[in-house]
């Protein structure tokens, strides 16, 4: 998406605000605030309406009289009447029963010259991957944070030239760990191999080795599954050309099979150093959602309920309720010591669970001499401790519908020398003047 011209868009968001005529926003505030969402990889369509909110007390631009094409990567959440160019990336077939019956669906993705979609076909759909098709009448739900297109009863499918599509629409784009998310399309991606493990699955009857992993480049780490054997070992530097992304709570995972091109290039041009623990301020880790293994600090603004001792469940490990777990009903719990904490870093907030390695170790006490004091005595010492403390956590990231939630391999807490902050801040001051 071109950052640069946005004024034919900022001129939209201007005509649904003088209606109103109320808040005297200016075209640059307001140039400046799109270039920071669409930067933020928030797509146009939902950065405009968002502004319009901001600024205009809940108006919207209304939604389109005719159905012009849209890009993938503008499609929003619940549009009906979504007519779309596109190239079948990947389609099969599923079997599923409604209301007792049997019935034929089709899924697989969809893709254009902005990114990708996951599709569903209600109906018959006598297309072929790599067909260019253009779909008029189809609309968009959203599950688990991502947009799907589906193709119900109203939809009219036509194939069509392959040249009809632009060029780029083929072209895998070439990114940074950091920039992957689902909806891409193809990606070209250079990293290392940080682990990879085979595994043997059944698929269709047949049994496939799948190898999947970490990867990593100096921006940060991803998952990455892949359906050949390309032969990867830890350590390798490969370039990646022709895998797709898809998130898991905000945990990028890119997906490559024998289509894909695996180059393995001189293990210098990306020292070993070069694979960081990412160092994240907190609003770019809620935004992105998730991050696998990454470093935060902030702030415990809040010790939560359900930290202290608890029990769980000897067979599945949940956190039991008057000793009666929600699936296994009443059973003898195993003592376990956690702490469930906000923290925030002045740029955003994110959950943290502490586990009892690290409480005990926090707090230098262990769980045995806990369950002597008593639960009470040990959220007395965290409120007074950990409360409003500074903490340095690592681990990985997860997001859903609740936030974020970091879940810590390892924290520690975080000096602040306030002498040297003050006089530090003092020295900017001075230099101000
Ligand atoms: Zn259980």
């Amino acid at each position: 998406m071109p950052v640069d011209d946005l004024s034919a868009h900022i001129e939209d968001i201007l005509d649904v605000l003088s209606e109103e005529s109320e808040k005297g926003v200016s075209k640059e505030e307001l140039e400046k605030e799109l270039k920071k969402f669409l930067e933020y990889g928030v797509p146009l369509t939902q950065a405009k309406q968002t502004l319009i909110k901001k600024f205009g007390s809940g108006k919207s631009i209304p939604g389109p009289v005719s159905t012009e094409r849209k890009v993938i990567a503008d499609l929003q959440p619940n549009e009906p009447n979504v007519h779309l160019l596109c190239r079948i990336i990947t389609v099969n077939p599923k079997e599923i029963t409604v209301k007792g019956e049997n019935r034929s669906i089709f899924y697989g993705i969809l893709g254009d010259e902005s990114g990708t979609v996951p599709f569903t076909s209600w109906g018959a759909f006598d297309f072929e991957k790599g067909d260019v098709i253009e779909i008029t009448n189809a609309y968009t739900r959203e599950w688990q944070g991502n947009i799907q297109i589906n193709l119900g009863d109203r939809v009219t499918i036509t194939k069509t030239d392959n040249n009809k599509l632009p060029e780029s629409a083929y072209e895998p784009k070439e990114l940074k760990i950091a920039e992957l998310r689902s909806g891409l399309g193809t990606v070209d991606v250079t990293a290392r191999i940080v682990d990879v493990n085979k595994r043997e699955v059944g698929v269709g009857g047949e049994t496939k080795q799948v190898f999947s992993g970490i990867i990593g480049d100096e921006t940060g780490k991803a998952q990455f599954t892949s359906w050949h054997n390309f032969d990867l070992k830890t350590d390798d530097v490969v370039r990646i050309t022709g895998g797709y992304v898809k998130s898991w709570k905000g945990i990028p995972q890119l997906t490559f099979d024998e289509k894909a091109k695996v180059k393995k290039i001189d293990k210098s041009k990306m020292p070993k150093g070069d694979i960081a623990t990412v160092h994240m301020p907190l609003h770019r880790l809620v935004e992105k959602g998730g991050a696998l293994d990454v470093k935060i600090e902030g702030t415990v603004i809040e010790i939560r309920e359900g930290s202290g001792l608890i029990s769980r469940c000897p067979e599945c490990n949940r956190a039991l309720l008057n000793e009666e777990c929600q699936i296994h009903g009443k059973v003898k719990g195993k003592p376990d010591l956690r702490v469930k904490a906000i923290l925030d870093d002045g740029t955003g907030s994110i959950n943290a669970i502490l586990n009892r390695e690290i409480t005990e170790k926090l707090l230098g006490i262990s769980l045995e001499e806990w369950q002597k004091k008593g639960n009470d005595v040990l959220i007395d010492e965290l409120q007074k401790r950990v409360f409003a403390s500074r903490l340095l956590i690592q681990g990985n990231a997860l997001g859903d519908s609740f936030g974020t939630t970091i879940i810590a391999k390892e924290a520690e807490p975080v000096t602040i020398d306030i002498n040297k902050e003050a006089s530090a801040l003092l020295e900017a001051v001075e230099a101000l003047r």
